[in-house]
């Protein structure tokens, strides 16, 4: 497996790949501390693409000036080895100075849809990961991108972000992995103490919980979210952040909910920030 640290030698080796050997290029954007939900995107890529290129890259730009980006875990060489066996051709794992050359002043702003949800309590957030993820599929060229469902208004932004640049990559979407107990898989899940995961569990049952609701015919948002915050007046140690019912397109608010409504919600669990969702059926 090739380590790949510039964007020169990333595009070179898509082009190489490409028109040398006409392969397809599947990349799998992440930012390390690898587990078994990016594990599961990296093999629908290797299934799905000729050759896969994971990129490891803690973005700057995504974090608020009070979060976690200092200590963000950085666990390189596991994460290769677990890239490697799950069957990715190349690691891009560039410097800061690589992505954001000195004086850089280029942004991407997908407007409206990057201020809902996480947009709107992470200020400055989606403009990160627009501006990152539009780098990297400028780079690499993919035919295929993939991404969780886990990180539901993330799609939503780069899906439209693809549609507005015209860029060529398809959007792949992979269902969210979790722990038998329920809980989504997020390498913010190593900054739980035990007692916050057993509390961190109140996600998940939410999200099953409306699941059920909406399977058994229940179609009304306000009672659907009621529900879901009962669930959590369970555990008062928990602070919400939201629990919406949204167009999954545009992440508007929808009053009755629909086949491919987008439930989602996010929370504080101590200081940690956790989300978790269903797309209803
Ligand atoms: P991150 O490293 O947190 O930026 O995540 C990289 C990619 O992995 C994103 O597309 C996430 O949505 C995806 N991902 C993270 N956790 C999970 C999970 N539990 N199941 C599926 N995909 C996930």
């Amino acid at each position: 497996m090739e380590i790949l640290r510039t964007v020169a030698e990333l595009r070179q080796w898509s082009r190489k790949e490409r028109n040398r050997s006409s392969h397809t290029i599947g990349l799998v954007p992440t930012m390390g501390a690898l587990h078994a939900g990016h594990a599961s995107l990296i093999r629908a890529a290797a299934a799905s693409c000729d050759r896969v290129v994971v990129s490891i890259f803690v973005n700057p730009t995504q974090f608020g000036p009070n979060e976690d980006y200092a200590v963000y875990p950085r666990t390189f060489d596991a994460d290769c080895a677990l890239a490697q066996s799950e069957g990715a051709s190349a690691v891009f794992a560039p410097a800061v100075e690589e992505l954001y050359p000195a004086g850089a002043a280029t942004f991407v702003e997908v407007e409206g849809l990057s201020h809902r949800l996480d947009g709107a309590s992470r200020p400055g957030h989606f403009r990160g990961v627009a501006t990152v993820v539009a780098k990297l599929l400028i780079a690499a060229e993919p035919d295929q991108a993939f991404f969780g469902q886990k990180d539901a208004a993330q799609v939503a932004v780069l899906r439209r972000m693809v549609a507005d640049l015209r860029l060529s990559a398809e959007i792949v979407v992979c269902p969210i992995v979790r722990e038998p107990d329920g809980l989504a898989l997020s390498s913010r899940n190593l900054y739980l103490s035990p007692a916050e995961r057993t509390q961190a569990l109140t996600l998940s049952r939410a999200v099953r919980l409306v699941e059920g609701l909406a399977a058994s015919g229940e179609r009304r948002a306000a009672t659907l979210i009621t529900a879901a915050r009962q669930a959590f007046a369970a555990e008062p140690a928990i602070r919400i952040d939201y629990i919406v019912l949204v167009d999954w397109a545009t992440l508007e608010p929808v009053e009755i909910a629909a086949p491919g409504t987008l439930f989602a919600v996010a929370a504080y669990v101590g200081s940690t920030r956790l989300i978790d969702n269903a797309i209803l059926g």
